[in-house]
């Protein structure tokens, strides 16, 4: 089914089972609303990661989860109903979640979700926990590759759900003084046949402000992506790369995008530490709990394309 929305950039579609977004700028304007929303299930994780921007862990506090099976339903089946394109699951570890209560598992929820409601969802994995893959509809999925040297194993989980899954998309971790090996690790992704690769750089939040050293910068971002010589890749980065069409379009983080914690506070970003209760579970609590929120220092708002200002030059007014 596609979903559709008018945004300040016109009329914007999204078909999840391709996973395909059009956006006919000389559609209709509206307001931005939340069309992505992602859900952190929990901060347990086992990997423990030295840099971990959730601090997830697998301690009391990394199980602490303020979300059961029922309330996660409620809120997404109103999201649903309201139109939300697509959930994204997260953590923590998100396959290590289940609700004590009811002894319902992630896998559970994936496939409530999938099976009852129009909304897309999709969840993100470190593949630090045995994922059973039996157990999963057919969705895309995406691993995290924290390091280059994680690259084979990320490349031996990124296959076994290749069998299951509708696609897979890889987040690669970026670091400041590996950039080689991260460039290696990309090549070795796209010929292994993983061609949605989503750049990650070290957050300043967490456990990740001991790593602060390593982040790289837009600029260095940029040079660096001139150096991969890649076709048909679809790189996407959250940070703003100078002179870089996809990042011009900004990251929507907090217009179209919003994450809630496992501790249910709404975020203009995953990688940001504040926001604000969420004290309804519906889309009318969300939305109101979505105003005034603290953005990450990189966010840019789309209004502020410079491609929006340009004429565009392609067919009929859409981008794809
Ligand atoms: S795998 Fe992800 S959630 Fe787990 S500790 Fe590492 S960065 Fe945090």
């Amino acid at each position: 089914m596609i979903r559709s929305a008018n945004t300040p950039l016109g009329l914007w579609q999204f078909a999840p089972d391709e996973g395909i977004h059009i956006l006919d700028t000389a559609g209709d304007r509206g307001r931005w609303r939340p069309l992505v929303v992602s859900i952190a299930l929990t901060r347990l994780c086992h990997k423990e990661c030295a840099f971990c921007y959730a601090s997830a862990g697998s301690g009391r506090d990394g199980g602490d989860s303020l979300w059961p099976y029922d309330d996660l339903i409620t809120l997404i089946a109103d999201l649903d109903k309201n139109g939300v394109f697509c959930i994204t699951l997260g953590g923590g570890e998100p396959t290590l979640w289940q609700d004590p209560s009811t002894s319902r598992t992630f896998y559970d929820l994936v496939d409530e979700i999938h099976h009852r409601f129009s909304v897309a969802v999709t969840f993100t994995s470190s593949g630090s926990a045995a994922v059973a893959y039996d157990r999963l509809p057919y969705i895309p999925v995406r691993l995290s590759c924290h390091e280059p040297g994680e690259v084979e194993g990320v490349l031996r989980s990124a296959r076994q759900m290749r069998e299951r899954a509708r696609c897979v998309g890889i987040n690669l971790l970026l670091w400041r003084t590996r950039l080689d090996e991260c460039r290696l690790a990309v090549r070795r992704l796209v010929n292994a046949g993983f061609h949605d690769i989503l750049l990650l750089t070290l957050k300043n939040v967490g456990r990740g402000a001991a790593h602060h050293s390593e982040r790289v910068d837009p600029e260095e971002l940029a040079r660096w992506l001139r150096t991969l010589d890649l076709d048909f890749v679809r790189l996407a980065s959250c940070d703003p790369v100078p002179a870089m069409m996809s990042s011009d379009m900004g990251c929507g983080s907090g217009d179209w995008f919003l994450s809630i914690s496992e501790q249910r506070v709404v975020k203009s970003c995953s990688f940001v530490d504040a926001g604000h209760p969420l004290h309804e579970l519906s889309y009318e609590g969300l939305v109101r709990a979505s105003l005034n929120l603290p953005r990450m220092t990189c966010y840019r708002p789309f209004t502020d394309s410079p491609l929006i200002k340009q004429p565009w030059h392609g067919p009929a007014g859409t981008r794809v």
